[in-house]
């Protein structure tokens, strides 16, 4: 395919917000793609090379961009980086300038552009961010306008299509098997490889069957199971101790550790490690990959961690505001000699080259026993079984007192769900008043401009929302007007630089229009005294993708009263990570119950 023609579906996925018209301008796009190309046309769409959780980056710096525009069509580097504080989106820069230069359309293959973004990505050492440069001057030199700004976003990582994996798949389903609905056949696959380009390639050259063939793979990260929430032992007993027979069978219960979540996978000598949005952490941790080689002596493993800070001096588990202080990408040596990481290891999901996810619980326990020795850096915590609400209301005080959050609650003969949030796993925390609570995590949707002292701030209150996980949409739950500090209002323009629209974003339902909208990409963590029912909130309002026609008739949607932001979760949850309408309603039904 042309590059020209992939950027013209760039263009107009860019310009819709509907939801269904995404999906079918991405199924006309792949049955329009060649099999041999598939593979390249969905990571490009996701505005990158490889599948999300590989380590592989382009990214380059906003100057760096200017210097290759400015190169390719002859222009001044400060005149370049003008427009772009002007426009505030190097797509629509690149677009200007290439309008004036010769090129109007070109022969220039997808192909192409993967291989030469490609190796910017692989290039290294002395001269990096000048050969980069003329790799990329060589790219633009070959663009009509329209590809300049679809091109010249990948590198800057900001593609702005505002299109969810679960649309991709849907268009990959409407295109390959001629139905959207049929996207439950590949989401299986889908939470064992986390891999959409891979799926899409398995989809078009081997058909469905291949793809369910897929499975669990050392190195690729299987989608994390997660937890529902329930208010106490008892509901838990009631909810999740009962077998298929009705049979009492008991509840496993392990503490919730609070640090962040680590995979680890165990390939030989080679282990890698993912967080809960699959990224590449692996050498964040160098004491983790000592530890799996130390204590994993499986040939093959993949195993759930949480990992936390460790003091050894005075043999305490730090809160996790210390131990996020790992999540870097510099003097990793250093810090980890000060905060190192001990792994609570509560899962495996694989071991000498089988999958064990089907299996249930205790059977993975059993294996989890047998194949993780004992040491100081990987920890089993491989559970137990209680059989009464006391025993776990017991276990939930001694986790507190230990300074952990809560405990977790798992099924016993559960298979271990990939992707999935259900009733298989809960988790029970508690409130400092004796109540159980949580935070719920919204997304910015938008912000409103700020009145009176605000006014400087630029922004003055936040539209945010949750995720609709059953549409791949976000729905709106709040305007937030409090819990930021001054700093914080004023960073607001800067933390959504880029992600700003002038027209409502893809995949978002709202009956608020703020001041300025932004795209769904940050998570912040909301506390609300309530969930209330409101019609001025499109959260749990049943609506398909044509807002506009379906939003005259009267809803009533959820909403959060007396909401604060607690603290920005960006650096750890993507937008579809945010509490999802299902398990708000949840948190509604049971709030009456009290
Ligand atoms: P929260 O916002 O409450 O931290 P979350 O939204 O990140 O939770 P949840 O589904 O609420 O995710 O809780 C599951 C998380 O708890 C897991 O992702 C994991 O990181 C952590 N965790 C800690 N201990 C355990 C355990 N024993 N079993 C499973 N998960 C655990």
């Amino acid at each position: 395919m042309q590059f020209s023609v992939l950027a013209t579906y760039f263009e107009k996925l860019e310009s819709t917000s509907s939801r269904l018209a995404l999906i079918d301008i991405l199924a006309d796009l792949f049955k329009h793609t060649h099999k041999d190309e598939i593979e390249k046309i969905i990571y490009l769409l996701q505005g990158r090379i490889a599948p999300f959780f590989a380590p592989i980056e382009i990214g380059m710096a906003d100057k760096t961009v200017a210097s290759a525009l400015a190169q390719a069509f002859s222009e001044k580097r400060e005149h370049v980086l003008k427009l772009y504080s002007h426009k505030g989106d190097m797509g629509l820069v690149a677009q200007e300038l290439s309008k004036k230069s010769e090129v109007r359309s070109t022969k220039l293959t997808v192909d192409e552009v993967f291989r030469v973004l490609t190796e910017i990505a692989n290039t290294a050492g002395d001269g990096t961010v000048e050969k980069r440069t003329q790799l990329l001057v060589g790219l633009f030199k070959q663009v009509d306008p329209v590809s300049a700004k679809h091109l010249v976003r990948i590198p800057l990582g900001n593609t702005r299509l505002g299109i969810g994996d679960p649309t991709v798949l849907d268009g990959l389903a409407l295109a390959v098997l001629g139905d959207r609905t049929k996207r439950k056949l590949l989401e299986k696959a889908y939470n064992e490889t986390s891999d959409l380009g891979l799926i899409g390639k398995t989809l078009m050259q081997g058909g469905l069957m291949s793809v369910q063939k897929l499975g669990v793979t050392v190195g690729r990260p299987i989608r994390s199971e997660l937890c529902e929430r329930l208010p106490n032992p008892e509901k838990v007993f009631e909810k999740m101790s009962y077998d298929a027979n009705k049979k009492e069978v008991g509840v496993h219960a392990t503490p919730k550790y609070d640090g962040f979540r680590v995979q680890i996978h165990k390939d030989g000598q080679k282990v890698s490690m993912f967080s809960r949005n699959l990224e590449d952490m692996t050498h964040m941790f160098p004491e983790l990959i000592k530890g799996t080689l130390r204590q994993v002596k499986a040939k093959t493993a993949i195993l759930d961690t949480e990992a936390l800070a460790y003091q050894p001096e005075s043999e305490e588990f730090l809160p996790f505001q210390e131990t996020t202080k790992r999540r870097r990408k510099h003097n990793i040596e250093e810090v980890a000699k000060q905060l190192p990481l001990r792994a609570f290891v509560f899962d495996m999901l694989y071991l000498n080259g089988k999958s064990l996810i089907d299996l249930p619980l205790m059977e993975r326990m059993d294996y989890l026993k047998k194949e993780v020795e004992k040491d100081d850096t990987l920890i089993p915590a491989p559970g137990k079984i209680l059989h009464k609400p006391e025993e776990l209301q017991l276990m939930l005080d001694d986790s507190i007192s230990k300074g952990l959050e809560g405990v977790v609650a798992k099924r016993i003969d559960s298979p271990y769900e990939a992707g999935g949030r259900n009733f298989n796993w809960v988790k029970l925390k508690r409130h400092s008043a004796g109540e159980l609570h949580d935070t719920i995590d919204c997304v910015i949707l938008g912000y409103i401009f700020g009145k009176g002292k605000r006014t400087a701030f630029g922004a003055g209150a936040l539209l945010v929302g949750i995720y609709d996980k059953e549409n791949d949409a976000f729905v709106t739950v709040s305007k937030i007007g409090t819990g930021l500090t001054d700093e914080e209002w004023q960073s607001i323009k800067v933390k959504t630089k880029g992600l700003t629209l002038d027209h409502r974003p893809a995949r978002v339902n709202s009956l608020i229009t703020p001041s300025v909208w932004v795209r769904p990409e940050i998570v912040i963590e909301v506390l609300a005294d309530e969930i209330t029912r409101s019609p001025l909130h499109t959260a749990g309002m049943s609506f398909s993708d044509d807002q506009d026609k379906e939003l005259t008739e009267k809803k009533v949607g959820y909403a959060l009263r007396f909401p604060r932001l607690i603290t920005f979760r960006d650096k750890d949850k993507k937008a579809e990570d945010a509490t999802t309408v299902r398990e708000l309603a949840e948190m509604f039904k049971e709030q009456g119950k009290k």
